[in-house]
């Protein structure tokens, strides 16, 4: 299998630390964000040579077909991807606006299905894996995040289908499920927004980028596990 990774969202948070472990492992690896600057920077720091960074928007389908064009000519075949690229717009469901509904579905649910088909392409001849970044109010729901919840409960879906649909390929798609990571996304949660903060976690923190890391390098790796989820949320989920 081809040692190109892909990483979308990959300029920033849980997305960088993939990127830095892929690399670590010998990848070269693709870092992909809006933000062109913030992409280049990361790929840049990794470790190895010749990672390369491109700026697309994943909910908007033409930049998502014309980047993996240019990845295929320029780079090679894909062999694993990462969807880590992701927003939050938290709030009650009556007072979130239907713009920000349709940009959270757009983004976390439509981007990693709009990436996931263009790389398959490639994948369906050789091999591949997919990992998707989920959450765990995707699996068990959370009061304000009604429209975050749904994107990501939407995601898990789309993942177990699309490991039946492309299993005889030996392409595998699993989702990891984070609970609170130390991000952008959580830097100014406030604690009510938590639902009572680190009290609330059973390992008494939040996680690190990292540690969301080694689960997805694990089910990258896992030659026979597919259509999976794998929490990584220092037991939030038993408290939820
Ligand atoms: P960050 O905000 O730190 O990073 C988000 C990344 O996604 C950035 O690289 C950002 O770059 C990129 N991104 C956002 N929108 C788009 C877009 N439309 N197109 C391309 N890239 C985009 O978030 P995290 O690292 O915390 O989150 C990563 C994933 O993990 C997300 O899917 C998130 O929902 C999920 N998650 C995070 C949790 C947490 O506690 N942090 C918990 C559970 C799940 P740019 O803005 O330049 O595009």
């Amino acid at each position: 299998m081809s040692r190109l990774s892909v990483v979308f969202g990959g300029s920033r948070g849980i997305g960088r630390a993939v990127a830095r472990l892929l690399a670590q492992r010998g990848h070269r690896v693709v870092v992909i964000s809006r933000n062109a600057e913030a992409a280049q920077a990361t790929a840049a720091a990794l470790p190895g040579a010749d990672h390369v960074a491109l700026s697309c928007d994943v909910s908007k389908e033409k930049e998502v077909q014309k980047t993996f064009e240019g990845i295929q000519k320029n780079c090679g075949t894909v062999g694993y991807l990462v969807n880590a690229a992701g927003i939050n717009r938290d709030g009650l469901l009556l007072r979130t606006r239907p713009d920000d509904m349709v940009s959270l579905l757009q983004t976390n649910l439509l981007g990693s299905m709009l990436t996931c088909r263009a790389a398959l392409r490639s994948m369906l001849g050789q091999g591949g894996a997919i990992v998707n970044i989920g959450s765990v109010v995707g699996l068990k729901g959370n009061a304000g995040q009604c429209a975050y919840s749904a994107s990501k409960a939407g995601l898990e879906g789309f993942t177990r289908s699309l490991a039946k649909e492309v299993a005889s390929r030996n392409v595998r798609v699993n989702l990891v499920a984070p609970g609170f990571i130390r991000t952008d996304m959580t830097a100014g949660l406030r604690e009510e927004e938590t639902g009572g903060g680190e009290r609330r976690i059973p390992l008494g923190r939040f996680g690190e980028p990292e540690e969301v890391a080694q689960a997805v390098l694990f089910l990258l790796e896992s030659p026979y596990i597919t259509g999976q989820v794998l929490v990584v949320d220092g037991g939030l989920q038993l408290a939820m």
